[in-house]
């Protein structure tokens, strides 16, 4: 059997995520990660997050199997964190706990491959590592769409050209906010005119949601996905705790499916269990349990989100102004505008290496960097070796 496996090569990110770890270069930047670092370049564990931590341990619950649903307190709290108190959009949801954003999406293009096996999945282009192998794991058809036209924002026009020969029945993935990886995100006009598009010609929408609260704010990053669901009958969500509240290793999220109405989900909500039984089972308690205590009590919580919001604005801001200081060209300028962790820079695949070989600093091949990853002491000599290698 194993000499009949096709070969496979190491997953490219992870692969240069461990030569960063080996090179011994003081003045080293990993820049790879999604993971956001404070000004010490640590991952945190949230202050709310410890206190729920502490109380959880004190409590000293048993660890006896869940639900296949998961921890149902949670996928309460995250049906309003993502679509608001509205009773009527709450009464059309189905949330169930997810191994993290990406167990949700798959957990949705699972449902989506037994219902609609020939649906084509539409992607953003540049878009999400991860949504081609993710979508095509089911068999489902993979395509894309254009997003921009290079650096002057984003492009509505081409998006719906492309989008055009979408059959009803297939699935358009939009990022909620912070768009990984070109930090474009839509406007409400925008969402508007998508949204109306997806209803016209009955497309899914999966809104893939990793950063709410990284944008503008926690409530006004989730104001395109409520309109799109008001608008569309059937919705898909796929939620990620990693971020916004530093769950990244306990593999927290969640996947909601939208009916047109609390009728339609009856007959649904036992499959996602089943493809989750045949996969993991149960997923992992922890996570779940602290979010849940962050959800319901989310004053404090609330706050380092927004601290670390706008960290990152103001990472931004910084390295805009040094990149305009060390007389960058016109590519670089929309950097301070786009919104979340990631940004796409004008650089190709040659550049970037020399980026990793000349000066130790470490983003992906195709030009993204993590901003957030950046201390700010660091912001000069990047801004410096981003226009020697540019130009
Ligand atoms: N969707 C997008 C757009 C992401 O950027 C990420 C992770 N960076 C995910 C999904 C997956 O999130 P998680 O780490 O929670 O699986």
């Amino acid at each position: 059997m194993l000499a009949d496996l096709p070969h496979a090569s190491p997953d490219p990110l992870w692969s240069l995520i461990s030569t960063f770890r080996g090179d011994p270069r003081p003045e080293r930047m990993d820049l790879v990660v999604g993971m956001y670092r404070d000004e010490t370049g640590t991952t945190p564990v949230l202050a709310s997050v410890r206190k729920a931590e502490l109380r959880l341990a004190e409590a000293g619950a048993s660890k006896a199997y869940r639900a296949l649903v998961g921890n149902a307190t949670f996928n309460v709290g995250m049906a309003h964190l993502l679509l608001g108190q509205d009773p009527a959009r709450l009464a059309r949801q189905h949330t169930m706990q997810s191994v993290g954003g990406t167990g949700a999406l798959r957990l949705l293009v699972e449902l989506v491959a037994r219902a609609t096996p020939d649906a084509t999945v539409w992607s953003s282009d540049p878009g999400y590592v991860n949504h081609r192998p993710l979508m095509t794991a089911p068999g489902l058809r993979f395509e894309t769409y254009r997003l921009r036209e290079e650096d002057t924002g984003f492009d509505l026009g081409a998006m719906l050209e492309d989008l055009a020969p979408a059959r009803p029945g297939d699935v358009v993935i939009l990022h909620g906010c912070c768009h990984n990886p070109t930090g474009i995100d839509m406007a409400a006009d925008d969402w508007a005119e998508v949204s109306a598009f997806c209803a016209r010609l009955r497309v899914i929408p999966l809104v893939d949601m990793a950063y709410q609260g990284f944008g503008d704010g926690m409530q006004a990053d989730a104001a395109g996905l409520r309109r799109v669901v008001d608008e569309n009958p059937t919705v898909l969500v796929a939620a990620s705790c990693s971020k916004n509240m530093g769950l990244y290793c306990d593999r927290t999220g969640a996947a909601m499916v939208i009916g047109p109405d609390a009728a339609a989900l009856v007959p649904v909500s036992p499959m996602p269990e089943r493809i989750a039984r045949a996969s993991y089972s149960m997923p992992p308690e922890h996570g779940a349990a602290v979010a849940a205590a962050l959800l319901a009590a989310p004053k404090g919580w609330l706050r380092e989100v927004e601290a670390m919001r706008q960290r990152v604005a103001v990472l931004r801001a910084e390295l805009g102004a040094a990149l305009e200081a060390e007389g960058a060209g016109g590519g670089f300028a929309s950097l301070g505008r786009q919104k979340g962790m990631f940004s796409l820079l004008p650089l190709g695949d040659r550049a970037m290496q020399r980026l990793r070989e000349e000066h130790a600093i470490y983003g992906t091949d195709r030009g993204l960097i993590n901003v957030v990853g950046l201390t700010s002491a660091q912001i000069a000599p990047l801004a410096r070796a981003l226009v020697r290698v540019a130009g």
